[in-house]
């Protein structure tokens, strides 16, 4: 069997090393963190000392697979120029710091359309990340597109759009999927039972394909099914319920995948989850 891979965002304030020590404290193998601050555009540079730190962090507490979310203020789909030339440089910045800290995944909110089409936000996301081409291959890191509720204008809530830029960007880029299931069953996709993850896999795997999936977040989901609004429940407290999340731990095709909570209310709820959805792979 297999090592377990189950983490949750855990804080990097006072530096990226402090985000692998609160994974250590709540029993995680794996974590999500931010690597500078999500609500601002000017993105932070990390010197030679903080990586010195991280590096014999990684080393103390055997945490694996690290993902990095991106700014919530980056839209690499974005209709309005400035905002896209920000975008796109406050992204290539959060790509420098993902590979300085090795990191394994770099996850994004694919983009919103705003006034323009889903399809064009889809076209001009492409040509965003085929700017980084080269800077992409030049490090570990992967680019894992999320799902997303769809919220307002997001794209990245059908498996038809995330097959799209996956299908467009595979052999250009490393990428891939990060499959949030708040999201995707805010987006319309039930995953509460064995038969409805099953049938929703086989959707994936038809449409974008299975082995561009790399990661989940794991969050149970505050509105209904189709509902297209991102609310995080703790596990087992949403609309989704608790067998959703057994199934995440016992199926073949996610069993192996590494998993990040972002539920609410923080690390002493995932100290609790973690050592719940360990149980139920057992
Ligand atoms: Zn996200
Ligand atoms: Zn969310």
């Amino acid at each position: 069997m297999k090592k377990l891979l189950i983490g949750a965002h855990t804080s990097a304030a006072g530096g990226a090393p402090n985000a692998l020590f609160e994974g250590q404290e709540i029993g995680a193998t794996t974590i999500q963190l931010f690597t500078s601050n999500q609500k601002q555009w000017h993105g932070r540079t990390i010197d030679a000392e903080e990586i010195k730190t991280w590096n014999s962090a990684l080393k103390e507490t055997g945490i694996s697979h690290i993902m990095s979310h991106a700014s919530y203020l980056i839209n690499l789909g974005s209709p309005k120029h400035d905002v896209l030339s920000k975008s796109r440089q406050a992204f290539k910045h959060e790509l420098e710091r993902c590979h300085q800290l090795d990191l394994a995944y770099l996850n994004f909110h694919p983009g919103a359309a705003l006034d323009s089409t889903p399809e064009q936000c889809l076209d001009v996301i492409i040509e965003s990340l085929l700017t980084l081409k080269d800077l992409a291959h030049s490090g570990p890191t992967r680019l894992l597109f999320e799902a997303t509720a769809g919220q307002g204008s997001c794209v990245g809530h059908t498996f038809e759009q995330l097959g799209y830029l996956t299908s467009q960007l595979k052999g250009k880029l490393p990428i891939g999927v990060c499959i949030d299931t708040c999201h995707i069953f805010a987006a319309g996709y039930d995953i509460r039972t064995k038969e409805a993850w099953d049938t929703v896999l086989k959707q994936f795997d038809h449409i974008v394909g299975l082995e561009h999936l790399y990661a989940l977040h794991l969050n149970d989901s505050v509105k209904p099914l189709g509902s297209r609004v991102d609310r995080h429940a703790p596990l087992g407290q949403g609309e989704i319920g608790i067998e959703a999340f057994k199934v995440v731990m016992t199926h073949p095709k996610l069993r192996d995948l590494p998993k990040y909570l972002e539920t609410p209310d923080g690390p002493e709820l995932w100290k609790k989850e973690i050592a719940l959805l360990r149980k139920f792979a057992a």
